[in-house]
């Protein structure tokens, strides 16, 4: 059998990989994971040094089935089971309870786990084939553009990780939506828009990852962000020639004269194809080694917030996020 050109064997061998503590790139419906066994605490840690991750930013685990979803939290309450019906397999993250199996290094000392059950048939194949919960956070260097392709990946961890599984660009584009119940909270925006959530659990309070104030000195504000600096535009018509000819713009519906590249999200004015295409234009974007890149907004309804809420992390300037993290620790 193989699954979207990923033989049998490569499913095997990343299984196999994972059971005996390795450290696996695969592909999901959202962006690449790097995934380590979530019992095995040493190799989880392997994933923490990899990506330069604070050792207080707690991982998502990746489950394929109803009784490994059972084996990692301590229960699931009723309200959660409208949540998975609706939406599992797919891009929603929920926190609950967590049962003591999964090591600490996962939940960054909380007692409490974020877990998720993918719907991409090889993240499936592979967490099911191991036998094992995931703990899987994206695979790029801590703050870093998320990886939407399997090249992405190479190019930022090639000869750190065990293996990498290419199973094409992913669908999505953009991460997990997370929230936690008791009383029903967004923290994060992501691939399932809170309208939907919204449907079943009325409205969602927001407590966003993004707004806190940072966790530890530190922590950043700027995540998401390509090498190259990015800024936010109104109007990239308005931005002087003498700035275009040097920067990059990514639009979102129609391109603009005078820059050096320009990538469009969708034409169509597409949400869920923006979604899909943001990380790997930026990637683009960026291989380009331009002075700048001008980053529109989109319009900041379902999808939309999510998109913006990466390109307004993306575009935290080094310097204001320098002299914070120094105020934070004096
Ligand atoms: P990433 O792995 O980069 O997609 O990020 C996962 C996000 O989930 C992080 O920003 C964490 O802060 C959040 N998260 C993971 N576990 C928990 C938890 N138990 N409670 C609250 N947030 C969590
Ligand atoms: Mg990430």
């Amino acid at each position: 059998v193989s699954i979207r050109g990923v033989d049998s064997e490569t499913i095997d061998a990343a299984a196999s990989l994972l059971r005996r503590g390795g450290v696996v790139a695969f592909p999901t419906e959202t962006v690449y994971g790097l995934g380590a066994n979530a019992l095995d605490a040493l190799a989880v840690a392997r994933i923490f040094e990899i990506k330069a991750r604070p050792s207080f930013d707690p991982l998502i685990v990746h489950v394929s089935s109803d009784g490994m979803l059972h084996s990692v939290v301590e229960a699931v309450p009723e309200k959660a089971y409208d949540l998975i019906e609706r939406f599992w397999p797919g891009p929603l993250t929920i926190v609950l309870p967590k049962a003591d199996v999964i090591a600490g290094i996962v939940t960054a000392g909380l007692d409490t786990v974020a877990v998720r059950m993918p719907e991409h048939p090889v993240a499936r194949a592979i967490i099911g084939e191991a036998g094992v919960p995931i703990a899987a956070p994206s695979a790029n260097p801590f703050g870093y553009l998320s990886p939407t392709r399997a090249e992405h990946v190479r190019r930022m961890l090639d000869g750190r990780v065990d293996l990498i599984v290419d199973g094409g660009p992913t669908a999505h584009g953009v991460e997990s939506t997370i929230v936690v119940l008791d009383p029903p909270t967004l923290l994060r925006y992501g691939a399932v828009p809170a309208e939907e959530i919204e449907e079943i659990t009325g409205p969602l309070e927001r407590n966003l990852l993004s707004d806190r104030a940072p966790l530890a000195p530190g922590s950043l504000a700027q995540h998401y962000a390509p090498q190259t600096p990015v800024r936010i535009v109104r109007d990239p018509g308005s931005v002087p020639y003498e700035e275009r000819r040097r920067a990059g713009l990514l639009a979102f519906r129609r391109p603009v004269e005078g820059y050096a590249a320009v990538r469009v999200l969708s034409e169509r004015g597409d949400l869920r194809e923006a979604a899909a295409q943001l990380f790997g234009a930026l990637h683009e974007l960026e291989q380009l080694s331009l002075e700048r890149i001008d980053a529109q907004l989109v319009p900041e309804a379902r999808l939309g917030a999510a998109i913006n809420d990466r390109l307004r992390r993306a575009s935290v300037p080094r310097e204001a996020q320098r002299v914070s993290n120094h105020e934070e620790t004096r």
